[in-house]
């Protein structure tokens, strides 16, 4: 089956599963008021994989048929950067909003493929040709896949992973005729409503003794006992014009209960392997997925660049300071967008003849995006001030006794009509202020752990040999 589409997506949307929302168990995922408008975008994100063929679509390398770019194995530089431009059509429909679309997942599971080496260690190579033969399927029934590696934080003090005997978090309880039984938590699956199946795999390592707990696995977000407890929506209703970000961009985030979930053999890629749930993801997969991470940043901070810009012209803010500020957040978006160019232009095969991006740069980011996102917002806010709240409805545009006096009481500097700045401002503070947007900060803080977690550990991906060279030339003087 080829590449699918929106209503393909949709359709497969309203199979069973358990979704709460607020207080419903949501009966049907694309109608309800909470999910309905991201629903339908990610049905437009499928859509334009077809709209953009040329650039999101490519033929799989067995069937001939046409599949998403983002499921391809990079096998040059040249693909990674055909790969971009794939990335980038995606991540400019929701300008960066959706972290998670399903391309996320496609980049991620065709890196794990690219490697089954890495997966293949301490005796896993039928869990690594497992993974290899659901790649294929992923690809092939273009899946919308929701993830979770985190486990719950129940008392931080006992570490970021389970111990032996842990009652809280995800692990195997059972053999079964044909598979396994997993039983506990993990935290958080962002567009868990949205997807078709859902994967768990590893991040924190394990320590000695919790092999109950090192399991890898994707089953349909259908299978028995999966609970999906979605946090308070921040959709706000379907008026494009009076939130035309949080009318459709709301990718939820789930908390998840597996209540003993039974999955079949040949979706279970680690079963109770400690070695490999230790080692998998530290290889390959952070300077694969961080193209897709980055790319979509790069287009988040030139969208906001972008706002700000629009902001200042339509008050003529032409001040110094607000200028200063503009400026600072086009550096954010330059040095995003540059450090994508330097990591392409740094790939290399990683093994396997598998190609991905120089991680260095990606790193940097991953270390700094959750410092410049926040003050982005802060920035947008500071420049709308008061201005962001004289922003009349569609509704009260609407009405014959308001409309004359919107129009002449509030238009925008150099005669831009009113209308026109009010879609200005509305659409910087569903960017900088909405509840949407305070659901965007938090995940920028914190997709990719928090900003200190990855300073601290910048060592992990970097090579210290020349700064030690500089260094040494000093301290190995001669007295
Ligand atoms: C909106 C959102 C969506 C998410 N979606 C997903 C998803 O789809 N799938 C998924 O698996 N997970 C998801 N997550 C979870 C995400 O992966 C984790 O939140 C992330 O790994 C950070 O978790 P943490 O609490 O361990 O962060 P930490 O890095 O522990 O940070 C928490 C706090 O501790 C501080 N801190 C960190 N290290 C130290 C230290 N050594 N000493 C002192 N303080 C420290 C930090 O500064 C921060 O204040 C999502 C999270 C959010 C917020």
């Amino acid at each position: 089956m080829p590449a699918r589409t929106g209503e393909q997506f949709l359709k497969g949307l309203r199979g069973a599963r358990e979704v709460w929302v607020g207080g419903d168990r949501v009966a049907d995922v694309v109608d309800h008021p909470a999910l309905t408008g991201a629903a339908h975008a990610l049905a437009e994100v499928f859509d334009l994989q077809h709209r953009h063929a040329d650039e999101c679509l490519i033929d799989d390398p067995e069937t001939g048929e046409k599949i998403a770019a983002s499921h391809m194995i990079p096998r040059s530089r040249a693909d990674l950067e055909r790969r971009h431009k794939a990335l980038r059509r995606v991540a400019e429909y929701s300008v960066g909003l959706m972290g998670r679309t399903p391309d996320y997942m496609n980049v991620t599971y065709a890196g794990f493929a690219g490697r089954p080496d890495e997966w293949g260690v301490n005796g896993n190579e039928e869990g690594a040709a497992r993974l290899v033969a659901y790649q294929k399927f992923l690809a092939r029934h273009d899946i919308s896949l929701t993830h979770t590696i985190v486990h719950p934080t129940i008392d931080k003090a006992r570490g970021d992973s389970p111990k032996a005997g842990d009652p809280h978090s995800l692990r195997k309880v059972a053999d079964t005729e044909h598979g396994i039984v997993v039983r506990g938590a993990r935290i958080l699956a962002t567009l868990a409503p949205f997807a078709d199946e859902i994967a768990v795999y590893p991040a924190a390592p394990l320590p000695e003794g919790a092999d109950d707990f090192a399991v890898s696995f994707c089953v349909p977000m259908s299978a028995p006992g999966l609970k999906f407890i979605c946090r308070d929506s921040v959709s706000a209703s379907s008026n494009r014009f009076d939130h035309p970000l949080s009318s459709r961009f709301d990718e939820q985030d789930a908390f998840v209960i597996f209540d003993d979930v039974e999955v079949p053999r040949d979706r279970v890629f680690i079963d109770r392997n400690l070695t490999t749930y230790n080692t998998v993801m530290k290889t390959s997969w952070p300077p694969n997925i961080q193209q897709q991470t980055m790319i979509r940043a790069a287009t988040k901070l030139e969208f906001a660049w972008g706002v700000a810009l629009r902001m200042a012209e339509a008050i003529n803010a032409a001040d110094p300071e607000t200028q200063r500020m503009i400026g600072e957040i086009w550096t954010y978006a330059e040095f995003t967008r540059s450090a994508v160019l330097a990591a392409e232009a740094g790939a290399r095969d990683w093994g396997m003849g598998f190609w991905a991006c120089d991680q260095r740069p990606l790193h940097a980011l991953r270390a700094t995006l959750p410092l410049w996102f926040p003050r982005v917002n802060e920035i947008i806010r500071l420049i709308g001030s008061h201005n962001l709240f004289a922003t009349p409805t569609a509704a009260q545009f609407a009405d014959p006794s308001l409309r004359p006096l919107i129009d002449r009481y509030l238009p925008g500097a150099k005669d831009m009509p009113a209308e026109q700045r009010v879609r200005v401002f509305r659409l910087a503070w569903d960017y900088a202020g909405s509840a949407l947007a305070s659901r965007n900060e938090q995940y920028e803080r914190f997709y990719l752990a928090s900003s200190a977690r990855n300073l601290a550990r910048h060592l992990a991906f970097t090579d210290r040999t020349g700064a030690d060279r500089l260094v040494d030339r000093f301290l190995n003087e001669p007295l």
